[in-house]
């Protein structure tokens, strides 16, 4: 396993072992691993002869007064993980790196409807980060496969977009969710809660499939039954629960085969997302 922080050193040894016919996979993460991040490296390297790994934990998807100080990083942690798996390349660049001495957004990145809606309602800019890191990371390693897990479902969503868009020679992959023994999705942000806290996550996922299950039977009032026991759970505010159709993120009037739910919901400050199908 190498770790570059320099991109050019970085963009040689691609090279070379592309010259050598290797196919790259690239997992990009912003760090303090957990199963989560594990299961796509797992995966990548079946798929692929080279994983990259990227961990940056990037300032222009966070929003003003989200967590982008505090946001947990355990870099010894990580690398400890990190080599315990077939990852070979991981790519842990500094802001100067990425971004020179200015984050501002020369290029504005509008994916018109899909940005807007379920985590971009509230979170200004966000997705507009995420491809801007996105973009700059595959310009960097042209990587074959890119790998993205569906608990970041409408970033999965709309990075697919962002390739066929932008032609980017990009496979991209999704990885199902990694979820703790009580359905709880694993999540870096999951550090902040206590344990009390934690059994107040752990029942989104539950309410989550209930909700789902009451839409199919045609129950008019799921919404308003889901948003109740929401924050009868101990959160403290929703952002979104919504049931949409996972192929083109419209709104879904009736049960189908391809309806998804998704939420976004608050324990004091810690924002937690999930999304499921049954
Ligand atoms: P993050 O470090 O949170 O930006 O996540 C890096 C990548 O790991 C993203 O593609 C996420 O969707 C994915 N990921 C995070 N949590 C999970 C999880 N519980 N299961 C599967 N993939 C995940």
């Amino acid at each position: 396993m190498q770790v570059f922080s320099n991109i050019v050193e970085l963009r040689n040894s691609i090279k070379l072992l592309k010259s050598q016919g290797k196919t790259i996979e690239l997992v990009p993460t912003m760090g303090a691993l957990h199963k989560g991040h594990l299961s796509l490296i797992e995966k990548a390297s079946q798929n692929s002869d080279i994983v990259v790994v990227s961990i940056f934990v990037n300032p222009t998807q966070f929003g003003v007064g989200e967590d982008f100080e505090k946001y947990p990083k355990n870099l010894d942690g990580d690398l400890a993980k990190l080599s315990a798996t077939d990852a070979k390349l991981i790519f842990v660049p500094n802001v100067e790196d990425i971004y020179g001495n200015s984050e501002e957004q020369v290029i504005e990145f509008k994916l018109n409807k899909y940005t807007d809606i379920l985590c971009g309602k509230n979170r200004d800019g966000h997705f507009e980060g995420v491809c801007q890191i996105v973009t700059k990371l595959f310009n960097i390693i042209e990587p074959d496969i890119a790998a993205f897990g569906e608990k970041d479902f409408q970033q999965l969503f709309i990075i697919k977009q962002l390739v066929k868009e932008l032609n980017f020679n990009v496979k991209v992959v999704g990885g199902e969710i990694i979820r703790d023994e009580f359905g709880l999705a694993l999540s870096s942000r999951n550090q902040y809660l206590s344990d009390s806290e934690l059994d107040i996550a752990r029942k989104l996922n539950v309410i989550l499939e209930e909700s789902l299950k009451n839409f199919k039977l045609g129950v008019g009032s799921w919404k308003l039954e889901a948003e109740e026991q929401i924050l009868k759970a101990g959160f403290d505010k929703i952002d979104y629960i919504e049931i949409r159709n996972e192929n083109s993120l419209e709104l879904e009037d009736n049960f189908t085969e391809s309806s998804r739910i998704f939420a976004a919901a608050y324990i004091r400050n810690t924002r937690l997302i999930d999304n499921l199908k049954i």
